[in-house]
């Protein structure tokens, strides 16, 4: 457990909110080999199957042979917003595209990944509608589909690491069919043949990296699904393909859309904000008022840390939402103020037990806690405390001392302590977490 803890820090990425830019992660292995798989996703942001599916992959599998890269979150400004582009169809813009473009050098960016000697294989995830199939069945199942399908460009492509592109999709196809949900989900392969036929696939990612010699093909999941089971299937697809090519993996969960969905609302999921705040991702309030935000710092420039990928922050208004790929998890009503180091930790007393606790942290209490503060300039402010005084340091606070409504979860379970300087400069953030407090 140890191990996957360590493992597991060792992704936390860094994020500003609404930069045209994407993560790239390397994922460790055991013991780097030929190829290297580069799975890309989001490119479109309301395919949230391959994004969510990305996220998962990159915190429960680890490489023991071989060697992943993984862009989770390629069109991260659309994600956020929950549109397939902002600035138009992400993914018609690898053939030519305008110095003006508003995505030009992220497409440069993503191509020069593409193009390096590194990279042998390209594995791009989507969401499509329907269920594609060879013949006409109905209007859900037909050739003009683009759900639950391995898409390939043409068969064979000489002198790319893998060149039977039908075979390798066909392996993969097998490998998900084996594991089929619904008979109606059954995968095929669709070979679009885009040199022959498609002239506006020639203008997608894929089709870059074909003309560049470089294995790639793309899995669809359909968006008649709910999102578990698509994040199920192209985590079999990522499986797929990373099993033909000799790449071996060790997942931590069991396969099935019951676990995924456990999965992907994680409790341990946080974000923690300029080092001083800590919030968890999942059962927030709709709106949590007054919140500490940096003042006379720029959204993008405010120092962010998740331990999930796809989070991020977005304006509205004069509320800054907060989002979970293209879940809203909640809006904070800024409160802007000047953040100050000052108080790097804190004591505190919980269940009788004295610890020092660092900015940030959330603690769990079941009876009381009590803050310390031997400094006087300092003050502490329990956000829904009804206690006597403005300064609520050694004070008792039980459960019951606090009002529910200004909880940051809807079960009125977790309450924010902030610590100021006489300046009114904010200082920090802790959470009590009573959730195993069997008080009311
Ligand atoms: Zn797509």
């Amino acid at each position: 457990m140890r191990l996957f803890v360590g493992f597991f820090l060792s992704l936390l990425c860094l994020m500003g909110s609404d930069v045209l830019d994407f993560d790239l992660i390397k994922m460790p292995t055991q013991k780097q080999a030929k190829p290297l798989v580069l799975i890309i996703s989001g490119i479109q942001g309301d395919e949230p199957g391959g994004f969510n599916a990305t996220n998962l992959f990159l915190q429960h599998y680890k490489i023991l042979l071989g060697e992943v890269w993984v862009v989770p979150n390629l069109n991260r400004h659309s994600i956020l917003r929950n549109h397939r582009g902002i600035y138009g169809d992400m993914n018609r813009k690898f053939s030519t595209l305008s110095q003006a473009d508003k995505e030009y050098e992220l497409i440069q960016k993503i191509k020069t990944i593409i193009l390096n000697p590194q990279v042998q294989v390209i594995y791009h995830l989507h969401d499509g509608g329907g269920f594609y199939r060879q013949t006409y069945i109905d209007s859900l199942r037909n050739p003009n589909r683009w759900g639950n399908c391995s898409i390939i460009d043409q068969e064979m492509l000489q002198g790319a690491y893998y060149e039977d592109l039908l075979k390798l999709s066909q392996k993969i196809t097998q490998k998900i069919n084996q594991k089929i949900l619904n008979d109606v989900h059954l995968y095929h392969t669709r070979n679009t043949q885009t040199r022959l036929h498609d002239k506006e696939m020639e203008k997608s990612l894929t089709y870059f990296a074909i003309t560049h010699q470089k294995t790639a093909l793309a899995n669809e999941a359909s968006k008649n699904l709910p999102l578990n089971e698509r994040v199920y299937y192209h985590l079999l697809g990522i499986e797929g393909v990373l099993s033909e090519l000799g790449v071996q993996f060790e997942r931590d969960f069991k396969l099935t859309p019951q676990t995924i969905y456990s999965l992907l609302y994680n409790r341990n999921s946080f974000i923690e904000i300029e080092n001083r705040i800590k919030l968890p991702l999942f059962d927030l309030r709709p709106r949590l008022a007054f919140f500490p935000f940096p003042k006379d710092k720029a959204l993008d420039s405010v120092q962010f840390r998740s331990n999930q990928y796809i989070v991020g922050f977005l304006p509205r208004g004069d509320q800054i939402v907060m989002k979970y790929g293209n879940r809203v998890l909640s809006s904070l009503s800024p409160l802007y103020l000047e953040f100050s180091n000052a108080l790097p930790e804190v004591e505190i007393e919980v269940d009788g037990k004295k610890q020092r606790l660092k900015m940030g942290d959330i603690f769990e209490v079941r009876h009381y806690f009590e803050v310390y503060l031997e400094d006087t300039d300092k003050r502490v402010n329990i956000i829904g405390f009804h206690g006597k005084y403005d300064n609520e340091i050694n004070e008792r606070v039980e459960l019951k001392n606090l009002m529910k409504q200004y909880s940051i979860d809807k079960f009125g379970k977790k309450y924010r302590i902030e610590f100021y300087d006489k300046a009114g400069r904010f200082l920090g953030m802790l959470i009590a977490d009573f959730s195993q407090s069997s008080s009311k």
